[in-house]
């Protein structure tokens, strides 16, 4: 028969996603899926979308990134504007008088850096706005028994009642606390870096958990701040309305992210600590891996499209992470099993070479891309 004349597929309805979660992955893989032919319904319990919230600090964007937002959303120059150039990666060390080394320096680092709210607002803008589900807090799921469809139970927020949502996909992109990781790992324990941040927004922010603070603490942090940081920057700090401290946690890579048609992205996937600067990369990443894997075997393939999302994202996430994890002990000056605590007056140019972005395992290189 010619092609042309064959209509069964006109008739032949989408298949759909569920996405729980509607930060970064969320919003991109609704761009990723929706662009390979699949309905998408996102389930976020923010009650409206977060537009023009001032919470959230700076992410850095890879070219990859860059490029897959700009196909996504139709207009790479709306990206370029709302981002700046993060053109230099600078590792330095300052000591108590004030004197600054330079660690290591990378003039060719190309990557923009964007303000989480305006990069969620210009993915999210790009959408159907009625795929959002918003005040809506995920409860349960539940597989059917011939694994082909999935029931998400989630509380309407304003109305206390229970919704039900039905799809052929579960994405989990619930974040670093993923309920439905937990669901798979139950003993999953997030893992102390052994280090903190000093913070001056509200919330709890990716990977962390935030903790009131005393004023003594806070006198002790603008002292040392005095000590080492640049004038300005604690003039920053001591204008900051009520600074608080964030432990920053990860967890151990895990198996698997994927099980008959549930798939885990972005920080319920693989939480990790800032210092590979990848979160948002990763989630980015991840969901673009999964519309190409969905794209290329087609919705009546998913457990294999699924197979294969993991076989790519895993590997190059676990390694990520567990960089991320070295790199971050090794900046705070912790020790590590295989070397000793890390001495910025000493080190030698193969250990400050380390501290670079580009020694991040996948750095400019990424399987599917
Ligand atoms: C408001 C905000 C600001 C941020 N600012 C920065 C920043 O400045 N710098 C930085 O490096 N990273 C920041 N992050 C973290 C960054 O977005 C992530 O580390 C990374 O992009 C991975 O994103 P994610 O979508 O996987 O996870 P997250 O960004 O953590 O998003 C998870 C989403 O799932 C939703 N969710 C969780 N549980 C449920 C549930 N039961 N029901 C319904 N929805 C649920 C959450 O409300 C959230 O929207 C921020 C995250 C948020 C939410």
């Amino acid at each position: 028969m010619n092609p042309s004349h064959d209509l069964s597929h006109q008739n032949k309805p989408k298949p759909k996603a569920v996405i729980v979660g509607g930060s970064i992955a969320g919003v991109s893989c609704a761009h990723a899926l929706i662009l390979v032919g699949w309905d998408v319904v996102v389930i976020e319990k923010s009650r409206r979308p977060p537009k023009g919230n001032p919470t959230g600090a700076g992410l850095a964007l890879d070219p990859l990134s860059q490029e897959l937002i700009g196909s996504w959303t139709g207009h790479p120059e709306l990206l370029h504007d709302i981002t700046s150039p993060a053109a230099i990666d600078l590792n330095q060390a300052i000591n108590d008088e004030k004197s600054r080394k330079i660690l290591a320096r990378d003039e060719n680092f190309n990557h923009r850096a964007a303000h989480w709210s305006s990069l969620h607002d210009h993915l999210f803008s790009a959408l159907p706005p009625e795929i959002f589900l918003w005040g809506h807090l995920f409860l349960s799921f539940s597989v059917s028994s011939d694994k082909r469809s999935v029931k998400i139970r989630a509380q309407v927020l304003d109305t206390e009642e229970t919704a039900e949502v039905d799809g052929d996909l579960l994405v989990a992109a619930d974040g670093w606390n993923s309920l439905i990781r937990k669901h798979y790992f139950p003993d999953i324990k997030r893992r102390y870096s052994g280090y903190c941040a000093w913070r001056g927004v509200l919330d709890t922010i990716g990977n962390s958990v935030t903790m009131k603070v005393s004023d003594e603490m806070i006198q002790k942090m603008y002292q040392d701040a005095e000590k080492i940081w640049h004038p300005t920057f604690v003039q920053v700090m001591r204008e900051t309305k009520e600074p608080f401290v964030n432990a920053i946690y990860d967890c151990d890579p895990p198996e698997r992210i994927v099980w008959d048609n549930v798939v885990l992205v972005g920080d319920a996937a693989h939480p990790t600590t800032p210092h590979s600067s990848r979160s948002t990369n990763m989630s980015i990443l991840d969901a673009a891996v999964l519309g190409r894997c969905l794209e290329k075997l087609g919705s009546e393939n998913l457990t294999a499209a699924l197979e294969e999302y993991q076989s790519i994202r895993l590997p190059v996430a676990s390694k990520q992470v567990l960089h991320a994890r070295r790199v971050g002990r090794i900046k705070q000056g912790l020790e590590l099993p295989d070397r000793k605590s890390f001495n910025p007056n000493t080190a030698n140019w193969e250990e400050c070479e380390m501290l670079q972005l580009r020694a991040v395992p996948f750095f400019g290189h990424n399987p599917l891309f």
